[in-house]
């Protein structure tokens, strides 16, 4: 999963990138409503942290914008505490959660969690693919209750896949949402992760789909 935050405050912006990176997303920070704007226009984000009091371009500016570009990741807003009609400007411009500030980290990170896999369609922070279970809630994965070790990047990529199950996902794609824009992205590494997450599950429900891409299939839904 990758999330851009867009938050004009270098420190609280390096703090959320710090705890959502920690959380298992990639992560790319802009500091002004343009750059954010621009990131979010061409990135293919799965979630967007948008503060609304911006330099150059305000948040529901660049929120608008987005929408109006049929842009439809799902975006959680950060408003001042006391300015209720913030948060009605940005729920009206297309915002799908608000956080008010100050707040808890844990706040920001339950949030994101829960716009996630409501925008994939499940209902609960434990997503299960026949023996897999993958808590988003603490980034713990297990196959028939055993406790598997992954390592970030193959966490990441498991739960790109599990949120997105039954469908042939490119290698673009993957790269995409696995890695932030700084990262020197190489397609050819994901099938080594791909590899290696075969092994530590030790499962055949992750098929290549020849010259299209991988499918993480649930036996329950192909019964
Ligand atoms: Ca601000």
């Amino acid at each position: 999963m990758r999330l851009l935050v867009v938050e004009d405050d270098a420190d609280l912006n390096r703090q959320l990138v710090a705890a959502l990176s920690e959380a298992g997303y990639a992560t790319d920070a802009a500091f002004d409503g343009e750059a954010g704007h621009h990131l979010g226009d061409t990135e293919p984000y799965d979630a967007v942290v948008l503060d609304l009091g911006l330099p150059v371009m305000d948040g529901v500016s660049v929120l608008e914008s987005w929408r109006r570009n049929d842009r439809t990741m799902p975006v959680l807003i950060l408003t001042a505490r006391d300015r209720w009609s913030d948060k009605v400007a940005g729920i009206d411009a297309g915002a799908d959660d608000y956080v008010a500030k100050p707040f808890h980290m844990e706040e920001v990170l339950a949030r994101i969690r829960a716009l996630l896999r409501r925008s994939a369609g499940h209902a609960s922070s434990e997503l299960h693919c026949g023996p897999i279970m993958l808590d988003t809630k603490s980034a713990r994965v297990t196959v028939d209750g055993r406790a598997i070790k992954l390592t970030s990047l193959e966490y990441r990529l498991l739960a790109y896949l599990m949120h997105h199950m039954n469908r042939v996902i490119s290698r673009t794609e993957l790269v995409e949402h696995l890695y932030d824009q700084d990262f020197d992205r190489d397609s050819n590494t994901i099938e080594v992760f791909v590899g290696r997450l075969r092994k530590k599950l030790d499962l055949d429900l992750l098929e290549t789909v020849r010259g299209l891409g991988y499918r993480l299939s649930d036996p329950n839904d192909a019964a």
